[in-house]
C-alpha cells in the first residue's frame, strides 16, 4: 500500500454551493472564484464541474492559460490583471478578462500592438487600500480605456474588493458600499460581493458577485459571526493510522516531548502531517476522527504523522481510517483552534495528496 492520505472532492456539494450562490446572486451573474487551484481543490475539475458558472475568476494569466489549455471556454477573469506588458499578447490570444488597477496597466494596454478585443475590469479602490485606482484617477483612466476599446472593441465594467466583509457589522462595510455608489458608473456593469457580501448583503450584489470560498462549503464569516447558511464542505482530508502503540504512564511523546501520558495508554499515529497541509500549530486536544469517533490530537504535528489519544476506543487498529477535516469535522472549527484560516488550510493541501473526485455527475 502507498501512503494512505487522500483529499476527497466531493463535486455534488461544490454544485449544491453553486447553487446556493446562484439563489443568493437573485439574478447577478456570478463569477465563480478558482483562483489557487480553486482554493486546493483542483481548478480543471473543478471548472469542468460547474459549466453554468456566467465566469471564472484566476490570480495571473499563468492560472487562466492552464485552464484554456484543459479545453474550458467559460469567459476567464484575471484578478490582477497583468504583472508585465508582455502578458498582454497571450492574455488576448487566449480571451482572458483583465482587471485593470493601475495606472501603469493602462500605459501597457495603450504601448501594446495587440488586435483584438479588450474585455477589462477596471479596478477601483474603495478603502481596502490594496489594490485598485483612487476614485479620482476614474474619469481620466477610463476615458483612455474607452478610447482603446472603440478602436478594438470590448467592454469595460467596474469593480472594486471588501476588506472586512467576513465582519458583517464592521462599519468599513457601509462605508466602501457609499464610496462605490458615488463612483460615476457610466452604465458600465459593476462587482463588488466576495462570499461574506453575497451572503450577508442583499445591497452589494450589482450586476457579477464573486464567490469563492463558499462554493468550497467553508464559512466567509469570522467565527464569532451567527449566520446561518447550507453550505456543504467539499473537501475530506482522509487518511488512515500507520501505527497503534501501547504507551507506558510517563511516556514522553514526538518531538520535543512536549506530551507526557498521564496514564499506560493507546496511541495512535495517523500519516498525516504539516507536509500535507495540516497545520503545525494546531494543538493538543484538536478532535480528529478516527473510525468516526473523536480522537484527540496530542503532541507536536510532524511532517509526515502526527499521534492521536485513543484511549476512548483502545481495541483500534492499524489500518484505520482517520479524518483530519471534511462533511464530520468542520474545516472552520480546526482554522480557528490552529490560528488560521480555512482559506490558509485548504491551499495548503500540498501537491502531493491525491486529489480523489466523487459524485461527478448528477
Ligand atoms: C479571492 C477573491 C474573491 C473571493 O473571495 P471569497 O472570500 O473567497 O469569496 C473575490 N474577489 C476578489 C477580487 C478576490 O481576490
Amino acid at each position: 500500500m502507498t501512503r494512505p492520505i487522500r483529499a476527497r472532492i466531493d463535486l455534488q456539494a461544490l454544485r449544491h454551493n453553486f447553487h446556493l450562490a446562484r439563489e443568493a446572486a437573485a439574478g447577478a451573474r456570478v463569477m465563480a472564484v478558482i483562483k489557487a487551484n480553486a482554493y486546493g481543490h483542483g481548478a480543471v475539475p473543478v471548472a469542468r464541474a460547474l459549466p453554468q458558472a456566467d465566469a471564472f475568476a484566476l490570480a495571473s494569466v499563468e492560472e487562466a492559460v492552464q485552464l484554456r489549455e484543459a479545453g474550458i471556454d467559460t469567459p476567464l477573469v484575471v484578478l490582477a490583471g497583468v504583472f508585465a506588458a508582455d502578458e498582454l499578447e497571450p492574455a488576448g490570444r487566449h480571451d482572458l478578462q483583465l482587471v485593470v488597477h493601475s495606472e501603469q496597466q493602462v500605459q501597457w494596454l495603450e504601448r501594446s500592438a495587440a488586435t483584438g478585443p479588450l474585455r477589462l475590469w477596471l479596478k477601483v479602490d474603495t478603502g481596502m487600500h490594496r489594490l485598485g485606482i483612487e476614485a479620482r484617477q476614474l474619469h481620466d483612466l477610463r476615458r483612455r480605456l474607452a478610447a482603446l476599446i472603440a478602436a478594438r472593441g470590448g467592454q469595460l465594467r467596474l469593480m472594486s474588493h471588501l476588506a472586512c466583509a467576513d465582519t458583517p457589522r464592521h462599519p468599513a462595510n457601509d462605508s466602501q458600499l457609499a464610496a462605490f455608489l458615488t463612483l460615476d458608473a457610466a452604465g458600465q456593469e459593476r462587482s463588488l460581493a466576495n462570499s461574506a457580501a453575497l451572503i450577508s448583503r442583499a445591497d452589494m450584489r450589482f450586476d457579477w458577485v464573486r464567490p469563492g470560498i463558499m462554493l468550497y462549503g467553508a464559512s466567509p464569516f469570522e467565527p464569532e459571526v451567527d449566520i446561518r447558511h447550507d453550505l456543504r464542505p467539499v473537501m475530506t482530508l482522509e487518511t488512515r493510522l500507520m501505527a497503534v502503540r501501547s504507551l507506558r504512564k510517563g511516556d514522553k511523546l514526538g518531538y520535543g516531548h512536549s506530551w507526557t501520558c498521564p496514564v499506560d495508554m493507546p496511541v495512535g499515529v495517523a500519516a498525516v502531517g504539516y507536509g500535507d497541509g495540516y497545520p503545525r500549530h494546531a494543538p493538543t486536544g484538536t478532535p480528529v476522527l478516527v473510525n468516526g469517533k473523536v480522537a484527540p490530537l496530542i503532541g507536536r504535528v510532524s511532517m509526515d504523522m502526527l499521534c492521536v489519544d485513543l484511549r476512548g476506543q483502545p481495541e483500534t487498529l492499524p489500518g484505520a481510517v482517520v479524518q483530519l477535516w471534511g462533511r464530520c469535522l468542520p474545516i472552520d472549527a480546526l482554522a480557528n483552534r490552529a490560528g488560521t484560516l480555512s482559506y490558509e488550510l485548504l491551499c495548503n493541501v500540498n501537491p502531493r495528496v491525491a486529489r480523489e473526485y466523487v459524485n461527478g455527475e448528477d
